[in-house]
Protein backbone atom coordinates (compact mmCIF):
# COMPACT_ATOMS: atom_id res chain seq x y z
CA UNK A 1 0.00 0.00 0.00
CA UNK A 2 1.44 3.27 -1.12
CA UNK A 3 2.23 5.68 2.52
CA UNK A 4 1.06 9.22 2.02
CA UNK A 5 2.35 13.05 3.53
CA UNK A 6 -0.39 15.85 3.36
CA UNK A 7 1.44 18.96 3.15
CA UNK A 8 0.27 22.99 2.11
CA UNK A 9 2.97 23.33 0.48
CA UNK A 10 5.77 20.50 -1.18
CA UNK A 11 9.57 22.54 -2.01
CA UNK A 12 11.84 20.01 -4.75
CA UNK A 13 14.92 21.23 -3.62
CA UNK A 14 17.07 22.38 -0.83
CA UNK A 15 19.53 24.91 -2.92
CA UNK A 16 19.49 28.43 -1.91
CA UNK A 17 15.92 29.15 -3.75
CA UNK A 18 14.46 26.13 -2.36
CA UNK A 19 15.75 26.46 1.02
CA UNK A 20 14.66 30.39 0.74
CA UNK A 21 10.77 30.05 -0.15
CA UNK A 22 10.59 26.76 2.93
CA UNK A 23 11.90 29.27 4.92
CA UNK A 24 9.95 32.24 4.56
CA UNK A 25 6.16 30.02 3.88
CA UNK A 26 7.23 28.20 7.03
CA UNK A 27 7.35 31.39 9.13
CA UNK A 28 3.86 32.67 7.46
CA UNK A 29 2.36 29.62 8.95
CA UNK A 30 2.40 26.84 6.56
CA UNK A 31 3.07 23.20 6.75
CA UNK A 32 6.01 22.99 4.38
CA UNK A 33 8.09 19.54 3.36
CA UNK A 34 11.29 19.94 1.68
CA UNK A 35 13.04 17.38 -0.93
CA UNK A 36 16.23 17.96 -1.16
CA UNK A 37 17.88 14.09 -3.81
CA UNK A 38 21.56 14.55 -2.17
CA UNK A 39 22.56 14.84 1.64
CA UNK A 40 23.87 17.88 2.63
CA UNK A 41 26.88 19.01 2.57
CA UNK A 42 26.55 18.45 -1.26
CA UNK A 43 29.03 19.83 -4.03
CA UNK A 44 28.05 23.14 -6.01
CA UNK A 45 30.70 25.38 -7.57
CA UNK A 46 32.16 27.88 -5.03
CA UNK A 47 30.88 31.37 -5.67
CA UNK A 48 31.01 34.77 -5.37
CA UNK A 49 28.01 36.63 -4.22
CA UNK A 50 27.63 40.75 -4.31
CA UNK A 51 27.07 43.13 -1.36
CA UNK A 52 23.27 42.64 -2.59
CA UNK A 53 23.25 39.16 -1.08
CA UNK A 54 23.26 41.11 2.79
CA UNK A 55 19.57 42.35 2.85
CA UNK A 56 18.46 39.28 1.27
CA UNK A 57 19.65 37.24 3.70
CA UNK A 58 18.33 40.17 6.45
CA UNK A 59 14.71 38.84 5.30
CA UNK A 60 15.47 35.45 5.78
CA UNK A 61 17.39 36.06 8.95
CA UNK A 62 20.42 33.93 8.27
CA UNK A 63 22.65 37.22 8.54
CA UNK A 64 24.26 36.63 11.91
CA UNK A 65 25.23 32.57 10.95
CA UNK A 66 26.28 33.61 7.78
CA UNK A 67 28.54 36.72 8.79
CA UNK A 68 29.89 34.29 11.85
CA UNK A 69 31.04 31.60 9.54
CA UNK A 70 34.58 32.94 8.37
CA UNK A 71 33.66 33.43 4.76
CA UNK A 72 35.90 35.85 2.79
CA UNK A 73 35.15 39.17 1.79
CA UNK A 74 34.68 39.90 -1.61
CA UNK A 75 36.18 43.17 -3.03
CA UNK A 76 35.68 44.37 -6.34
CA UNK A 77 37.21 41.87 -9.17
CA UNK A 78 40.21 42.41 -10.96
CA UNK A 79 38.85 42.61 -14.58
CA UNK A 80 41.34 42.04 -17.56
CA UNK A 81 39.75 43.13 -21.03
CA UNK A 82 42.04 42.72 -24.14
CA UNK A 83 44.66 45.27 -24.95
CA UNK A 84 43.72 46.51 -21.23
CA UNK A 85 45.96 47.55 -18.39
CA UNK A 86 44.04 45.25 -15.47
CA UNK A 87 41.84 47.26 -13.35
CA UNK A 88 39.04 47.35 -10.57
CA UNK A 89 36.35 49.23 -9.50
CA UNK A 90 37.82 52.62 -7.45
CA UNK A 91 37.46 51.67 -3.56
CA UNK A 92 35.01 54.17 -2.74
CA UNK A 93 32.71 52.50 -4.94
CA UNK A 94 33.39 48.75 -3.49
CA UNK A 95 31.42 47.60 -1.57
CA UNK A 96 31.71 44.23 0.24
CA UNK A 97 30.16 40.94 -0.37
CA UNK A 98 31.24 37.50 0.09
CA UNK A 99 33.28 34.23 -1.47
CA UNK A 100 31.58 31.06 -0.19
CA UNK A 101 32.30 27.65 -0.20
CA UNK A 102 28.79 26.72 -1.21
CA UNK A 103 28.94 23.27 0.14
CA UNK A 104 28.74 25.47 3.85
CA UNK A 105 26.95 28.45 2.50
CA UNK A 106 23.87 26.31 1.51
CA UNK A 107 23.60 23.61 4.34
CA UNK A 108 23.24 26.79 6.67
CA UNK A 109 20.43 28.18 4.56
CA UNK A 110 18.71 24.42 4.71
CA UNK A 111 19.64 24.62 8.76
CA UNK A 112 17.84 27.75 9.03
CA UNK A 113 14.91 26.26 6.76
CA UNK A 114 14.43 23.25 9.51
CA UNK A 115 14.61 25.82 12.47
CA UNK A 116 12.17 27.67 10.91
CA UNK A 117 9.49 24.41 10.83
CA UNK A 118 10.10 23.24 7.51
CA UNK A 119 10.07 19.34 7.43
CA UNK A 120 13.14 18.59 5.63
CA UNK A 121 14.23 15.04 4.07
CA UNK A 122 17.70 14.94 2.57
CA UNK A 123 18.79 11.87 0.23
CA UNK A 124 14.79 12.23 -1.01
CA UNK A 125 14.57 12.34 -5.17
CA UNK A 126 11.14 13.69 -5.80
CA UNK A 127 9.76 12.16 -9.19
CA UNK A 128 7.25 14.76 -11.85
CA UNK A 129 3.95 15.65 -9.75
CA UNK A 130 0.82 15.04 -11.01
CA UNK A 131 -2.84 16.67 -10.43
CA UNK A 132 -5.05 15.15 -8.03
CA UNK A 133 -8.63 15.45 -8.61
CA UNK A 134 -9.33 18.10 -6.19
CA UNK A 135 -7.02 20.65 -8.45
CA UNK A 136 -3.61 19.47 -5.52
CA UNK A 137 -1.09 17.58 -6.12
CA UNK A 138 0.52 14.25 -5.92
CA UNK A 139 4.06 13.38 -5.85
CA UNK A 140 6.45 10.17 -5.75
CA UNK A 141 9.60 10.62 -4.01
CA UNK A 142 12.16 7.63 -3.19
CA UNK A 143 14.78 7.73 -0.77
CA UNK A 144 16.81 5.39 1.66
CA UNK A 145 17.76 1.99 0.08
CA UNK A 146 14.33 1.27 -1.51
CA UNK A 147 11.89 3.66 0.08
CA UNK A 148 9.05 5.18 -1.74
CA UNK A 149 6.18 7.68 -0.45
CA UNK A 150 3.95 10.13 -2.50
CA UNK A 151 3.60 13.84 -0.81
CA UNK A 152 -0.23 15.06 -1.41
CA UNK A 153 0.00 19.20 -1.41
CA UNK A 154 -1.83 22.06 -2.15
CA UNK A 155 1.10 23.81 -3.82
CA UNK A 156 4.52 22.68 -5.79
CA UNK A 157 7.62 24.82 -5.73
CA UNK A 158 10.34 23.70 -8.43
CA UNK A 159 13.50 24.32 -6.78
CA UNK A 160 15.64 21.71 -8.09
CA UNK A 161 17.57 23.98 -10.52
CA UNK A 162 15.67 23.04 -13.46
CA UNK A 163 16.01 19.05 -14.14
CA UNK A 164 12.57 18.11 -13.22
CA UNK A 165 9.74 18.67 -15.40
CA UNK A 166 9.22 19.34 -19.31
CA UNK A 167 8.82 22.77 -19.67
CA UNK A 168 11.58 23.67 -17.33
CA UNK A 169 14.02 26.16 -18.84
CA UNK A 170 15.80 26.29 -22.44
CA UNK A 171 18.66 27.48 -23.84
CA UNK A 172 18.48 31.49 -23.97
CA UNK A 173 22.37 32.18 -25.27
CA UNK A 174 24.98 30.27 -26.93
CA UNK A 175 25.98 26.98 -24.86
CA UNK A 176 28.63 27.40 -22.17
CA UNK A 177 30.65 24.72 -20.51
CA UNK A 178 32.40 25.64 -17.40
CA UNK A 179 35.83 23.69 -16.68
CA UNK A 180 36.70 24.05 -13.27
CA UNK A 181 39.28 22.97 -10.30
CA UNK A 182 40.07 24.30 -6.78
CA UNK A 183 43.58 25.07 -6.69
CA UNK A 184 45.29 24.83 -3.16
CA UNK A 185 49.10 25.66 -1.62
CA UNK A 186 49.11 28.95 -3.28
CA UNK A 187 52.37 30.71 -2.27
CA UNK A 188 50.34 33.62 -1.40
CA UNK A 189 47.17 34.80 -0.10
CA UNK A 190 44.87 35.32 -3.14
CA UNK A 191 43.21 38.82 -2.23
CA UNK A 192 40.58 39.48 -5.37
CA UNK A 193 38.19 37.44 -7.76
CA UNK A 194 40.05 37.95 -11.22
CA UNK A 195 38.23 38.19 -14.50
CA UNK A 196 39.90 37.82 -17.87
CA UNK A 197 38.62 37.67 -21.29
CA UNK A 198 40.83 35.78 -23.67
CA UNK A 199 40.24 35.16 -27.41
CA UNK A 200 38.01 31.83 -27.50
CA UNK A 201 36.93 31.74 -23.77
CA UNK A 202 36.63 33.56 -20.69
CA UNK A 203 38.37 33.16 -16.94
CA UNK A 204 37.08 33.53 -13.58
CA UNK A 205 39.12 32.51 -10.36
CA UNK A 206 38.02 33.82 -7.14
CA UNK A 207 39.43 32.68 -3.25
CA UNK A 208 37.57 30.35 -1.48
CA UNK A 209 39.73 29.69 1.94
CA UNK A 210 43.65 30.50 2.94
CA UNK A 211 45.95 30.10 -0.27
CA UNK A 212 42.97 28.26 -2.03
CA UNK A 213 40.98 29.23 -4.99
CA UNK A 214 38.50 28.04 -7.93
CA UNK A 215 39.52 29.04 -11.51
CA UNK A 216 36.82 28.72 -14.16
CA UNK A 217 37.10 28.22 -17.75
CA UNK A 218 34.20 29.04 -19.78
CA UNK A 219 33.88 27.38 -22.91
CA UNK A 220 32.21 26.22 -26.49
CA UNK A 221 31.67 22.84 -25.88
CA UNK A 222 32.99 21.70 -29.02
CA UNK A 223 36.30 22.34 -27.25
CA UNK A 224 35.90 18.98 -25.61
CA UNK A 225 34.37 16.96 -28.08
CA UNK A 226 36.54 14.52 -26.82
CA UNK A 227 35.67 13.48 -23.66
CA UNK A 228 38.30 11.98 -21.71
CA UNK A 229 40.35 12.52 -18.64
CA UNK A 230 43.03 13.15 -20.51
CA UNK A 231 42.19 15.79 -22.82
CA UNK A 232 39.89 17.65 -19.98
CA UNK A 233 43.11 17.76 -18.10
CA UNK A 234 45.23 19.24 -21.02
CA UNK A 235 42.57 21.73 -22.52
CA UNK A 236 41.52 23.22 -19.27
CA UNK A 237 45.98 23.50 -18.35
CA UNK A 238 46.73 24.79 -21.86
CA UNK A 239 43.65 27.76 -20.98
CA UNK A 240 45.03 28.61 -17.88
CA UNK A 241 48.44 28.42 -19.45
CA UNK A 242 47.46 31.35 -22.14
CA UNK A 243 45.61 33.73 -19.35
CA UNK A 244 47.34 37.46 -18.55
CA UNK A 245 47.08 37.13 -14.92
CA UNK A 246 45.45 33.52 -13.69
CA UNK A 247 48.23 31.42 -14.73
CA UNK A 248 51.17 33.56 -12.63
CA UNK A 249 48.67 33.43 -9.73
CA UNK A 250 48.54 29.78 -10.07
CA UNK A 251 52.47 29.04 -10.25
CA UNK A 252 53.35 26.08 -7.88
CA UNK A 253 50.10 25.57 -6.78
CA UNK A 254 48.30 22.07 -6.29
CA UNK A 255 45.17 21.26 -8.53
CA UNK A 256 42.50 19.36 -7.41
CA UNK A 257 39.90 17.13 -9.25
CA UNK A 258 38.81 19.01 -12.69
CA UNK A 259 35.27 18.88 -13.00
CA UNK A 260 32.37 20.32 -15.70
CA UNK A 261 28.97 21.63 -15.66
CA UNK A 262 26.62 23.61 -17.99
CA UNK A 263 26.90 27.32 -17.34
CA UNK A 264 24.33 28.32 -20.24
CA UNK A 265 21.80 30.95 -19.62
CA UNK A 266 18.30 29.06 -19.57
CA UNK A 267 14.95 30.17 -18.75
CA UNK A 268 11.30 28.93 -18.02
CA UNK A 269 8.94 29.32 -20.63
CA UNK A 270 6.29 30.03 -17.67
CA UNK A 271 7.54 31.21 -14.22
CA UNK A 272 4.48 30.54 -12.16
CA UNK A 273 0.76 28.76 -12.47
CA UNK A 274 -1.68 27.78 -10.33
CA UNK A 275 -0.96 25.62 -7.69
CA UNK A 276 3.14 25.51 -9.34
CA UNK A 277 5.53 28.03 -8.94
CA UNK A 278 9.21 27.90 -10.15
CA UNK A 279 12.27 29.35 -8.18
CA UNK A 280 16.13 29.90 -8.62
CA UNK A 281 17.53 28.40 -11.64
CA UNK A 282 14.49 26.07 -12.29
CA UNK A 283 13.09 29.28 -13.34
CA UNK A 284 15.77 31.44 -14.53
CA UNK A 285 19.47 30.21 -14.78
CA UNK A 286 21.69 33.30 -15.44
CA UNK A 287 25.12 33.51 -17.55
CA UNK A 288 27.71 33.36 -14.58
CA UNK A 289 29.60 35.86 -15.71
CA UNK A 290 26.86 38.28 -14.04
CA UNK A 291 27.78 36.47 -10.59
CA UNK A 292 24.17 37.02 -9.86
CA UNK A 293 23.00 33.42 -9.70
CA UNK A 294 22.81 32.89 -5.96
CA UNK A 295 20.84 36.91 -5.27
CA UNK A 296 18.65 36.40 -8.24
CA UNK A 297 17.87 32.68 -6.88
CA UNK A 298 17.11 34.07 -3.20
CA UNK A 299 15.18 37.09 -4.68
CA UNK A 300 12.65 35.21 -6.63
CA UNK A 301 12.45 32.44 -4.21
CA UNK A 302 11.10 35.19 -1.21
CA UNK A 303 8.59 36.88 -3.60
CA UNK A 304 7.79 33.37 -5.08
CA UNK A 305 6.61 32.71 -0.92
CA UNK A 306 4.13 35.58 -1.17
CA UNK A 307 2.75 34.31 -4.31
CA UNK A 308 2.06 31.30 -2.75
CA UNK A 309 0.82 32.82 0.48
CA UNK A 310 -1.71 34.73 -1.67
CA UNK A 311 -2.92 31.31 -3.55
CA UNK A 312 -3.45 30.10 -0.24
CA UNK A 313 -4.90 32.84 1.80
CA UNK A 314 -6.64 34.64 -1.00
CA UNK A 315 -7.32 32.50 -3.79
CA UNK A 316 -9.77 35.65 -5.95
CA UNK A 317 -5.94 37.04 -6.26
CA UNK A 318 -4.40 34.31 -7.45
CA UNK A 319 -4.15 35.07 -10.85
CA UNK A 320 -2.75 38.59 -10.21
CA UNK A 321 0.03 37.36 -8.12
CA UNK A 322 1.02 34.78 -10.61
CA UNK A 323 0.99 37.65 -13.46
CA UNK A 324 3.32 39.68 -11.41
CA UNK A 325 5.37 37.11 -10.58
CA UNK A 326 5.78 35.92 -13.87
CA UNK A 327 6.26 39.72 -14.85
CA UNK A 328 9.30 39.82 -12.32
CA UNK A 329 10.70 37.37 -13.91
CA UNK A 330 10.65 38.27 -17.39
CA UNK A 331 12.08 41.64 -16.31
CA UNK A 332 14.80 40.56 -14.47
CA UNK A 333 15.71 38.00 -17.63
CA UNK A 334 15.02 40.88 -19.86
CA UNK A 335 18.14 42.99 -17.99
CA UNK A 336 20.35 40.63 -17.48
CA UNK A 337 20.20 39.63 -21.23
CA UNK A 338 20.91 43.11 -21.90
CA UNK A 339 23.68 43.74 -19.12
CA UNK A 340 25.72 40.39 -20.61
CA UNK A 341 25.51 41.28 -24.09
CA UNK A 342 26.63 45.20 -23.60
CA UNK A 343 29.84 43.18 -21.55
CA UNK A 344 30.13 40.69 -24.07
CA UNK A 345 30.24 43.41 -26.66
CA UNK A 346 32.91 45.23 -25.47
CA UNK A 347 35.05 42.62 -25.78
CA UNK A 348 34.20 41.43 -29.20
CA UNK A 349 35.33 45.23 -30.87
CA UNK A 350 38.48 43.41 -29.75
CA UNK A 351 38.35 39.88 -30.48
CA UNK A 352 36.54 38.55 -33.74
CA UNK A 353 36.29 34.72 -32.98
CA UNK A 354 33.16 33.35 -33.13
CA UNK A 355 32.79 32.65 -29.02
CA UNK A 356 32.43 36.10 -28.65
CA UNK A 357 30.78 37.19 -31.84
CA UNK A 358 28.31 34.55 -30.55
CA UNK A 359 27.77 36.11 -27.60
CA UNK A 360 27.53 39.37 -28.19
CA UNK A 361 24.11 39.75 -29.69
CA UNK A 362 23.04 43.37 -30.53
CA UNK A 363 22.26 45.24 -26.96
CA UNK A 364 19.30 47.65 -27.14
CA UNK A 365 18.19 50.34 -24.60
CA UNK A 366 14.99 49.27 -22.78
CA UNK A 367 11.87 49.79 -24.66
CA UNK A 368 10.57 53.58 -23.86
CA UNK A 369 13.60 54.61 -22.92
CA UNK A 370 14.58 58.16 -23.09
CA UNK A 371 17.69 58.54 -24.52
CA UNK A 372 18.08 62.85 -24.38
CA UNK A 373 20.59 63.14 -21.49
CA UNK A 374 19.16 63.96 -17.78
CA UNK A 375 20.68 67.12 -17.59
CA UNK A 376 18.29 68.26 -19.83
CA UNK A 377 15.85 67.80 -17.31
CA UNK A 378 17.49 70.23 -14.65
CA UNK A 379 16.47 73.73 -16.54
CA UNK A 380 13.77 76.25 -15.96
CA UNK A 381 11.78 74.19 -19.28
CA UNK A 382 8.11 73.69 -18.45
CA UNK A 383 7.48 70.25 -17.60
CA UNK A 384 4.38 68.34 -18.82
CA UNK A 385 2.62 64.27 -17.85
CA UNK A 386 2.91 62.44 -20.93
CA UNK A 387 -0.28 62.78 -22.89
CA UNK A 388 0.00 58.64 -23.25
CA UNK A 389 0.10 58.66 -19.71
CA UNK A 390 -2.50 56.28 -17.83
CA UNK A 391 -3.50 55.33 -14.64
CA UNK A 392 -4.46 51.94 -13.99
CA UNK A 393 -5.13 49.14 -11.23
CA UNK A 394 -1.41 47.81 -10.70
CA UNK A 395 -0.25 44.24 -8.61
CA UNK A 396 1.97 45.33 -5.67
CA UNK A 397 3.42 43.27 -2.69
CA UNK A 398 1.97 44.48 0.62
CA UNK A 399 3.25 42.70 3.87
CA UNK A 400 3.09 38.75 2.79
CA UNK A 401 0.58 39.15 0.25
CA UNK A 402 0.00 40.24 -3.78
CA UNK A 403 -2.90 43.59 -3.81
CA UNK A 404 -4.51 45.97 -6.31
CA UNK A 405 -3.26 49.53 -5.91
CA UNK A 406 -3.24 52.12 -8.68
CA UNK A 407 -0.09 51.89 -10.81
CA UNK A 408 0.91 54.39 -13.84
CA UNK A 409 1.31 52.94 -17.53
CA UNK A 410 2.59 54.26 -20.80
CA UNK A 411 1.42 52.14 -23.70
CA UNK A 412 4.86 50.06 -24.56
CA UNK A 413 5.21 49.08 -20.85
CA UNK A 414 4.28 45.16 -20.56
CA UNK A 415 2.45 46.04 -17.10
CA UNK A 416 1.36 49.34 -14.61
CA UNK A 417 3.93 50.70 -11.85
CA UNK A 418 2.66 51.55 -8.29
CA UNK A 419 5.73 52.38 -6.59
CA UNK A 420 9.59 54.00 -7.40
CA UNK A 421 11.07 52.83 -4.18
CA UNK A 422 8.83 54.38 -1.07
CA UNK A 423 6.99 56.50 -3.49
CA UNK A 424 3.55 55.65 -4.58
CA UNK A 425 3.55 57.30 -7.89
CA UNK A 426 0.45 57.28 -9.08
CA UNK A 427 -1.36 59.41 -6.50
CA UNK A 428 1.64 61.57 -6.31
CA UNK A 429 1.44 62.51 -10.30
CA UNK A 430 -2.62 63.11 -9.73
CA UNK A 431 -2.03 65.70 -7.30
CA UNK A 432 1.11 67.18 -9.30
CA UNK A 433 0.44 70.28 -10.73
CA UNK A 434 2.13 70.27 -14.03
CA UNK A 435 2.81 73.45 -16.58
CA UNK A 436 5.83 74.56 -13.78
CA UNK A 437 9.58 74.25 -13.77
CA UNK A 438 10.87 71.29 -12.54
CA UNK A 439 11.80 73.45 -9.80
CA UNK A 440 8.61 73.99 -8.52
CA UNK A 441 7.26 70.56 -9.29
CA UNK A 442 10.70 69.64 -6.68
CA UNK A 443 9.34 72.25 -3.76
CA UNK A 444 6.06 70.50 -4.09
CA UNK A 445 6.85 66.94 -3.72
CA UNK A 446 9.15 67.71 -0.68
CA UNK A 447 6.15 68.61 1.37
CA UNK A 448 6.02 64.52 1.28
CA UNK A 449 9.53 63.16 0.41
CA UNK A 450 13.06 64.21 0.86
CA UNK A 451 14.46 65.77 -1.59
CA UNK A 452 16.96 63.32 -3.05
CA UNK A 453 13.90 60.52 -3.60
CA UNK A 454 12.18 63.53 -5.30
CA UNK A 455 15.26 64.06 -7.87
CA UNK A 456 15.74 60.30 -8.33
CA UNK A 457 11.68 59.39 -9.06
CA UNK A 458 11.89 62.80 -11.10
CA UNK A 459 14.87 61.76 -13.03
CA UNK A 460 13.30 58.01 -13.54
CA UNK A 461 10.09 59.64 -15.14
CA UNK A 462 12.16 61.70 -17.08
CA UNK A 463 14.08 58.47 -18.63
CA UNK A 464 11.06 56.68 -19.35
CA UNK A 465 9.29 59.32 -21.17
CA UNK A 466 7.13 59.52 -18.73
CA UNK A 467 7.88 63.85 -18.01
CA UNK A 468 8.31 65.78 -20.79
CA UNK A 469 10.19 68.78 -21.26
CA UNK A 470 8.26 71.78 -23.06
CA UNK A 471 9.42 75.65 -23.68
CA UNK A 472 12.98 76.94 -24.25
CA UNK A 473 15.53 77.02 -21.42
CA UNK A 474 16.97 79.83 -20.90
CA UNK A 475 18.53 79.32 -17.19
CA UNK A 476 21.51 76.98 -16.02
CA UNK A 477 20.77 73.64 -14.11
CA UNK A 478 18.82 74.21 -10.86
C1 LIG B 1 30.17 27.53 -13.24
C2 LIG B 1 29.20 28.32 -12.42
C3 LIG B 1 29.64 29.37 -11.64
C4 LIG B 1 28.74 30.11 -10.86
N1 LIG B 1 29.21 31.14 -10.12
C5 LIG B 1 28.34 31.87 -9.39
C6 LIG B 1 28.81 32.96 -8.60
O1 LIG B 1 30.00 33.25 -8.54
N2 LIG B 1 27.88 33.69 -7.89
C7 LIG B 1 26.55 33.38 -7.92
O2 LIG B 1 25.76 34.07 -7.25
N3 LIG B 1 26.09 32.34 -8.67
C8 LIG B 1 26.94 31.60 -9.40
N4 LIG B 1 26.47 30.55 -10.15
C9 LIG B 1 25.02 30.28 -10.17
C10 LIG B 1 24.52 29.52 -8.94
O3 LIG B 1 25.27 28.34 -8.78
C11 LIG B 1 23.03 29.16 -9.11
O4 LIG B 1 22.32 30.26 -9.59
C12 LIG B 1 22.40 28.70 -7.78
O5 LIG B 1 22.97 27.48 -7.37
C13 LIG B 1 20.89 28.52 -7.94
O6 LIG B 1 20.34 28.01 -6.74
P1 LIG B 1 19.05 27.04 -6.80
O7 LIG B 1 18.64 26.81 -5.39
O8 LIG B 1 18.06 27.53 -7.76
O9 LIG B 1 19.59 25.67 -7.46
P2 LIG B 1 20.67 24.62 -6.95
O10 LIG B 1 21.70 25.26 -6.12
O11 LIG B 1 21.08 23.87 -8.17
O12 LIG B 1 19.83 23.65 -6.00
C14 LIG B 1 18.89 22.74 -6.53
C15 LIG B 1 18.78 21.55 -5.56
O13 LIG B 1 17.72 20.70 -6.00
C16 LIG B 1 18.11 19.35 -5.78
N5 LIG B 1 17.30 18.52 -6.69
C17 LIG B 1 17.39 18.44 -8.05
N6 LIG B 1 16.46 17.57 -8.52
C18 LIG B 1 15.78 17.12 -7.43
C19 LIG B 1 14.70 16.19 -7.27
N7 LIG B 1 14.12 15.55 -8.32
N8 LIG B 1 14.23 15.92 -6.01
C20 LIG B 1 14.80 16.55 -4.92
N9 LIG B 1 15.85 17.42 -5.04
C21 LIG B 1 16.31 17.70 -6.27
C22 LIG B 1 19.59 19.34 -6.11
O14 LIG B 1 20.26 18.25 -5.49
C23 LIG B 1 20.04 20.70 -5.54
O15 LIG B 1 20.53 20.59 -4.21
C24 LIG B 1 27.36 29.79 -10.91
C25 LIG B 1 26.91 28.72 -11.70
C26 LIG B 1 27.81 28.00 -12.46
C27 LIG B 1 27.31 26.86 -13.30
Amino acid sequence: MTSFLQTDIFVIGGGPAGATIANRLAGMGHSVLLAEATVFPRHRVDASLPAIIWPLLDAIGVTERIAGAQFIPARAPIVVWPHDRASTLSEEREQTGLYVERARFDAILLEAAALAGVHTIEGARASRPVRDENGGWRTPIKFGANQQTVVSSHIIVDASGGRLLPGAPSRRGPTTLAVFARWDNLSREPQRAILEACENEWLWCAPVGPRELIAIAFIEPKRLSRCDRSAIHSTYLEILGRSRLIGSVLVDARLNEIRICDATCRAAETHAELGYLRVGDASLKLDPLSSQGVPVAIASALQAAVIANTMLRKPQSSSMAINFYDDRQRERLGAHIRKSASLYNKVASHFSSQFWKERSASHEPEPGEHLSPVAALRTDGIIELASSARFEEAAVIEGDLVVQRLGLRLPEWRAPIAYLGPVAIAPLLQSTTFSRSLAAIIIEWRQSFPEDICWSVAHWLWRKGVLEVRGKRTTPPV
